[in-house]
């Protein structure tokens, strides 16, 4: 009887511990496939987005041509990427390299771990449907990625937006329309951004558009704006504590994107260059 009992507890632990064997063996196996492989994103280049605007058109059409959500897709590129730490200057392999690799990629990792990156790509993707200028003044602007550039007024600081610049550096001539629908949230003088304009969307994205010449009538702090609606007309108003201060610098849109997100705790302002650039791109297409 007592010699029975001593078996049972020893095949008991036996159990037991070839259980727990077989438990810790899965874990490995779960860890060495790479699934839940770690991320290291500084959240300066979340902000910075430093990506040509060949490899986001790039990036569009390969979502089209294999029927792939653009958000999700752009995502796992900015995420493989570390969200271009080092500058992507022209990435032409990203068919080769990235695309025909991408169910590898994508199971890499875990989707709940890059769900805020891509809500926060989506949603400013989602919020944008145009370019701040209409396609008829298209010879009238011309920009580039302004994003980082040193600014002193103020005290020093990087520039955390885009400027679109007029070609004639004459202002109150170029009509600033909504890129998105919204509702207006800021309106007035601020000694930077001058004549401003600000427009929060139902994402509860901010978007900023600054040193207005004027606004346009009815636009008021509380009314609702689709996208298309002229707000204001481009100008070079700002840089000063005295409202109406002009002239101290060249005539031009400052755009600024504060969207909701829950990456940092802080204000965190993402570079509107790309988005900006997709937007054009489809607007042209269309003329
Ligand atoms: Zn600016």
């Amino acid at each position: 009887m007592k010699k029975y009992k001593y078996s049972k507890n020893k095949k008991m632990i036996f159990f037991r511990t070839a259980s727990l064997i077989t438990a810790i063996i899965i874990w490995i196996i779960y860890l060495t496939s790479g699934k839940g492989k770690s991320l290291d994103i500084n959240i300066e280049n979340v902000s910075a987005l430093k990506i040509s605007s060949e490899a986001i058109n790039d990036i569009k059409k390969l979502s089209e041509k294999y029927e792939i959500d653009f958000s999700e897709l752009f995502t796992y590129y900015a995420v493989e990427n570390k969200f271009f730490e080092n500058k992507i200057e022209y990435d032409s392999k990203i068919e080769q390299n990235f695309i025909i690799n991408y169910d590898k990629i994508k199971n890499i990792y875990n989707f709940d771990d890059i769900k805020d990156y891509y809500e926060l790509i989506k949603n400013i993707h989602t919020d944008i449907k145009l370019f701040p200028i209409d396609i008829k003044y298209k010879n009238e602007y011309m920009y580039g990625d302004s994003w980082g550039g040193e600014r002193t007024y103020g005290g020093k600081r990087i520039h955390k937006g885009c400027d679109i610049m007029d070609r004639e550096n004459i202002r109150g001539r170029i009509p600033i329309i909504s890129m998105t629908d919204g509702k207006i949230t800021n309106i007035g003088w601020n000694e930077q951004g001058g004549y401003r304009v600000g427009v929060t969307a139902s994402s509860g994205n901010y978007y900023y558009y600054a040193h207005f010449d004027s606004y346009e009538k009815e636009i008021k702090e509380g009314k609702s704006v689709k996208a298309g609606d002229v707000i204001g007309y481009m100008g070079d108003s700002g840089y000063g504590k005295e409202e109406g201060t002009k002239g101290k610098f060249p005539v031009h849109l400052h755009i600024g994107i504060c969207p909701k997100t829950n990456l940092s705790d802080e204000e965190l302002w993402v570079n509107p260059y790309p988005f900006l650039r997709l937007v054009e791109r489809i607007d042209n297409s269309e003329s």
